[in-house]
């Protein structure tokens, strides 16, 4: 196989529900097509538009063990009651291919994936504002039933206690701003000079033709 100049990033974004990572992580995407989503393996049921294959690939919770017993998550958690989990394959196959990889998981998988590929994965901890504008957020998605909503701002304070475990942190108060202070975590992450294999070939080249 042919070595890329260098292997993808890992780029982990976690926050609490409805502090904006997944518009985050879209808009990353949508103007970068090459950059891949890794698509988890999910126990719940599918949300309206949801796609199988595409936002999760959902199964039962016997297909889900049986994925984890068999080593084929790269981590995995309990949710908010649910299974969730990284496919292995796809995230070995991307980074070796050069590839970067955007990954939506909780403070659980960014630990769980930090341990597992060390040199790959770069982080960043989404926070609202501030509480009340989390809460109104929630509110705002038709998705969520009071209940769910209520469970989701006990378990937003819990994912807010990890942030310190995250290398970058911003705060969403404008979407724009932090969609673009995301892009230069990427940047920055790309540019690391102990990511790059093709710099000393360069730099090589540099000392003959000078
Ligand atoms: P939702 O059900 O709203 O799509 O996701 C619920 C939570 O599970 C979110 O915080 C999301 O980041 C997290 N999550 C989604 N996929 C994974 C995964 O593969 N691993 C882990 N650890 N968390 C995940």
């Amino acid at each position: 196989m042919i070595q890329q100049p260098r292997r993808g990033v890992c780029l982990v974004i976690s926050a609490p529900s409805g502090a904006g990572k997944s518009t985050i992580a879209n808009a990353l995407r949508a103007s970068e097509p090459s950059l891949k989503h890794s698509v988890s393996v999910t126990t719940r049921g599918p949300r309206p538009g949801e796609v199988e294959g595409v936002h999760y690939h959902f199964r039962d919770i016997e297909a889900f063990r049986t994925m984890a017993e068999a080593g084929e998550l790269l981590e995995w958690a309990e949710v908010f009651g649910r299974g969730y989990g990284t496919p292995r394959a796809p995230v070995e196959e991307a980074l070796e291919a050069g590839h970067d990889m955007v990954f939506d998981i909780d403070w659980q998988g960014h630990r769980q994936l930090r341990a597992a590929l060390p040199a790959d994965v770069v982080s960043l901890f989404v926070l609202p504002p501030s509480l009340e504008e989390l809460e109104r957020r929630l509110h705002k998605r038709a998705s969520d039933d009071p209940a769910e909503i209520a469970k989701r701002m006990k378990a937003a304070l819990d994912e807010i206690s990890h942030w310190a475990e995250f290398d970058h942190t911003i705060i969403n108060s404008d979407l724009d701003t932090a969609i673009s202070q995301a892009r230069s975590v990427l940047t920055a992450a790309r540019l690391a000079t102990r990511r790059q294999r093709n710099l000393s070939n360069i730099v090589a080249a540099f000392n003959k033709t000078a």
